[in-house]
């Protein structure tokens, strides 16, 4: 799976993340439209990066690539900022994803409410907001 990458940096204003230690492969793979969770031995499938397994506390669990797809557990529409960068993208929509691989992720779902529901399959696409990392973005399928 590789999503597309739309180069944003010169207008984005949001948070940018920097990659560090357990995330670097992951911001890494985003940049070609590749996203990865972390399988660990042991089965447990874990997103956002992190260094240990949450399951069995083994180190460095390993990555896969994602599917890029899955559906709207639940989500939010923002009116409100959670930063000062997206003041005039409100209202915006946050969604918890859940993958068909299987881990849940918090990401911007790129469409009006009344464009999806709970449920809805949506797959991903990325945002380039650094030379070093895009933003995982979801849209309806
Ligand atoms: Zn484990």
């Amino acid at each position: 799976m590789n999503a597309s990458v739309e180069d944003r940096r010169q207008e984005w204003e949001g948070p940018i993340p920097v990659p560090t230690g357990a995330t670097e492969p992951f911001w890494a793979a985003t940049l070609e439209g590749a996203l990865c969770y972390q399988e660990c031995d042991c089965g447990n499938r874990q997103l956002y990066p992190r260094a240990v397994c949450t399951a069995c506390g083994a180190e460095d669990p390993p990555f896969e690539e994602s599917e890029g797809v899955g559906t709207i557990y639940t989500y939010t529409r923002c009116h409100v900022p959670g930063e000062p960068g997206f003041g005039d993208r409100t209202p915006y929509v946050v969604g918890a994803i859940e993958l068909t691989d299987g881990p849940r992720l918090l990401a911007l779902i790129d469409a009006k409410p009344s464009e999806f529901a709970v449920g809805s399959s949506v797959a991903v696409t990325f945002w380039r907001v650094s030379d070093d990392a895009a933003i995982p973005v979801f849209v309806p399928e």
